[in-house]
């Protein structure tokens, strides 16, 4: 299974003793478990070391794989940061933006994030424009803003990675709680597509939405789709 991690493996920001729990189960049973996070390499690094059964994973929304002891790789075309970069420098100069160099930059390899700083969405779409106007993406979350040579995709980062791992799409079941693991909900890439109870909230944000949604949010939504994987393998229940 892939699966996103904030608001997913995570309950209120942090892993859980039953998360630890259901991947332990679930990597036990055979069902390899691979987080795909926006999170930087550096991160999700620490994840793929201490996540017991877990080996590797997908940071940056989708542009690198992170397996321990091995280099982190671009998995598409390699971004230049540098140049993303100069587009903030100008964003500052020319546009007034105060962009300042999320504190987790040195974990990034591909992407170039800043802290959103609280601005309000028609600030965001200002600096949106200038950033096109320039030739690069401008996204955000919650908590950063994002310039990026291509829209982010976590879905097509997993598939290019399941090629190259020789494991086939149709097998997996992927999971996520927001608007960036929309591309792991895309209709026929995966075999099962799952979304926290909280993709109700933000249906409008999503292209489209996964096959089928948890009655749980957050960490209980992964804890459902966990059980209903052992299930389906007949793996007995020894947490109840
Ligand atoms: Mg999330």
């Amino acid at each position: 299974m892939a699966t996103d991690v904030d608001g997913t493996l995570t309950r209120d920001g942090a892993l859980t003793a039953a998360t630890l729990g259901a991947i332990e189960e679930l990597t036990g049973a055979g069902i390899e478990v691979v987080p795909v996070s926006g999170r930087p390499a550096g991160e999700v690094l620490g994840l793929c070391r201490y996540l017991p059964g877990v080996r590797k994973g997908i940071a940056e929304n989708g542009l690198i794989s992170v397996v321990p002891d091995q280099p982190v790789q671009f998995i598409g075309r390699p971004t230049n940061p540098a140049r993303l970069r100069e587009v903030g420098d100008a964003l500052n100069a020319d546009h007034g933006a105060n962009l300042r160099l999320a504190g987790d930059e040195f974990c990034r390899v591909g992407d170039v994030a800043y802290e959103r700083d609280g601005r309000d969405v028609p600030e965001l779409m200002r600096l949106r424009d200038a950033a096109q106007a320039a030739g690069v993406f401008f996204v955000w979350s919650s908590v950063h803003v994002h310039l990026a040579e291509r829209i982010p995709d976590k879905g097509e980062g997993l598939l290019q990675m399941l090629e190259r791992w020789g494991r086939a799409p149709s097998a997996v079941a992927t999971i996520g709680d927001a608007p960036n693991d929309a591309g792991l909900f895309t209709p026929g890439r995966f075999g099962l597509t799952v979304g926290t109870a909280d993709v109700v909230a933000q249906a409008q944000d999503f292209p489209h939405l996964p096959q089928m949604v948890t009655s749980g949010r957050e960490l209980d939504g992964f804890l459902e789709l966990a059980r209903g994987l052992l299930d389906s393998r007949g793996v007995q229940n020894d947490t109840h």
